[in-house]
């Protein structure tokens, strides 16, 4: 027996279950084992990089306990471990009449969920916070913040080394077969003999939870890309902060927003649209075998015909820069089509039932050699230090 706990994934979830386990028993024998190179290549390197404050989510789900406890943990560990970060405010601003119930709702949540500083805005107030900014009313949230959740990795990476856990990159799990509740984990360059899985492979987490279940599971993660413009230097002034609009109540993670980066420039985006392959960054990446296996399922083809008119939508502003400058005026009347570079995208990993639900909330699943985290959509970066503390409760119950 080598190892008392296999993580797979070296993204921040991974990461951050494997520090609070180690923080939590420093005799934990754990070994990471990631497909790439290196730390944070997928979702976690490719996202806005925004602390969330908790504002949006239901009392009491696992999203806002998770993300209120790790924001308060994300910022203690950046100011104990010196990691850049900025706690810049956003504000949300309503656009249509029929935003503004939504948007006073929102207020309320933040209230129940205990927001410090939360208020709303009048147009002139929200004026003097973004000058360029258009719209009907707004809601000012003071905690929200940005920082490089890439930096957080390499510091994690660094702490749980210094701690005597193992970190094994380039290596994809590929196989997991258990006898007597010893689990072989095999991957592409040999095994690993552990007491306990750790699923937090994100893009990929259901095809992992399956290695360890024998019937087949629930549910699928389908792909959706998340593309970003940058604005061009001379631009940056029409954005101080953070400007979000108000979300769809059917689709949260629909909308595109303004943000600017720790480390200099501001995106504006990401859409959502269904992508070709699990790490399809690109329109032209398709992954024949996955886009085949994601039409299968039931679950999605039902997504897919409930809310084809979005879906279209986001593809036409996938392809069309005009559309999507569209969706930016109505938050900066004054940006021009002209005052937009392309940036990066991200693959959003959202989890989708058998019936068609898009789950909301993350989904801790475990079985007798497995805790397998099949759903951690955003805020999980903002989130992981809790999910990891939660999560390695669960592990240290076993031991
Ligand atoms: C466009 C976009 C914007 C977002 N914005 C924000 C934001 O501003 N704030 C926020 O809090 N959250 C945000 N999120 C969400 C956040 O980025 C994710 O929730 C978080 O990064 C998930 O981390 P993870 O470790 O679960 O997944 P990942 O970062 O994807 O890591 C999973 C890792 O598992 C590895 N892996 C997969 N399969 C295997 C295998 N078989 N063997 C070995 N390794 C494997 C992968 O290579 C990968 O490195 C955003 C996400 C996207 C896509």
């Amino acid at each position: 027996m080598t190892n008392d706990v296999v993580i797979v994934g070296g993204g921040i979830v991974g990461l951050a279950t494997a520090y609070q386990l180690i923080e939590k028993n420093p005799r934990l024998r754990i070994t990471v084992i990631e497909k790439e190179d290196r730390v944070a290549t997928h979702q976690t390197g490719h996202n806005s990089g925004v602390i969330h404050s908790g504002l949006y989510y239901k009392p009491g789900s696992l999203k806002a306990t998770n993300c209120i406890n790790g924001y308060h943990q994300l910022i203690q560990f950046c100011e104990t471990h010196e990691v850049p970060y900025e706690l810049c405010g956003k504000i949300v601003v309503a656009t249509r009449e029929n935003q503004l119930p939504i948007l006073a709702g929102l207020h309320e949540r933040g209230i129940q969920n205990k927001l410090d500083g939360i208020r709303k805005l009048t147009v002139e107030q929200m004026r003097e916070i973004e000058p360029h900014v258009a719209g009907l009313a707004g809601l000012w949230v003071p905690q929200t913040g940005i920082i490089d959740y890439t930096v957080v990795c390499q510091k994690l990476e660094q702490l749980i080394l210094e701690k005597g856990a193992k970190i094994h990159f380039n290596e994809k799990v590929t196989s997991v077969s258990t006898v007597h509740g010893i689990s072989t984990v095999v991957t592409t360059k040999g095994s690993h003999e552990t007491k306990l899985i750790i699923n937090c492979a994100g893009l990929y987490s259901d095809k992992v939870a399956q290695l360890t279940e024998s019937e087949e599971i629930n549910l699928r993660i389908t792909p959706f890309r998340g593309e970003y413009y940058e604005l061009i230097p001379e631009k940056h002034h029409l954005v101080r902060n953070l400007i979000y609009p108000v979300p769809d109540p059917n689709f949260p993670f629909l909308g595109v927003h303004f943000t600017r980066m720790i480390q200099g420039g501001v995106e504006a985006g990401p859409n959502a649209v269904m992508a070709f392959g699990r790490e399809s960054y690109k329109k032209t990446q398709v992954n024949w075998k996955e886009l085949g296996e994601t039409l299968a399922w039931p679950g999605f083809r039902k997504v897919a015909l409930k809310y084809w008119q979005t879906g279209i939508g986001e593809f036409y502003r996938s392809f069309s820069k005009a559309a999507f400058t569209k969706a930016l005026q109505e938050l900066i009347p004054e940006i021009r089509e002209e005052d937009l570079k392309p940036g990066g995208a991200g693959v959003r990993a959202q989890a989708c039932d058998r019936t068609g639900g898009l789950l909301d909330d993350f989904a801790i699943l475990e079985n007798q050699q497995a805790i397998n985290i099949c759903n951690a959509p955003s805020p999980a970066a903002t989130s992981s230090l809790s999910i990891g503390s939660t999560v390695s409760d669960l592990a240290l119950k076993r031991f």
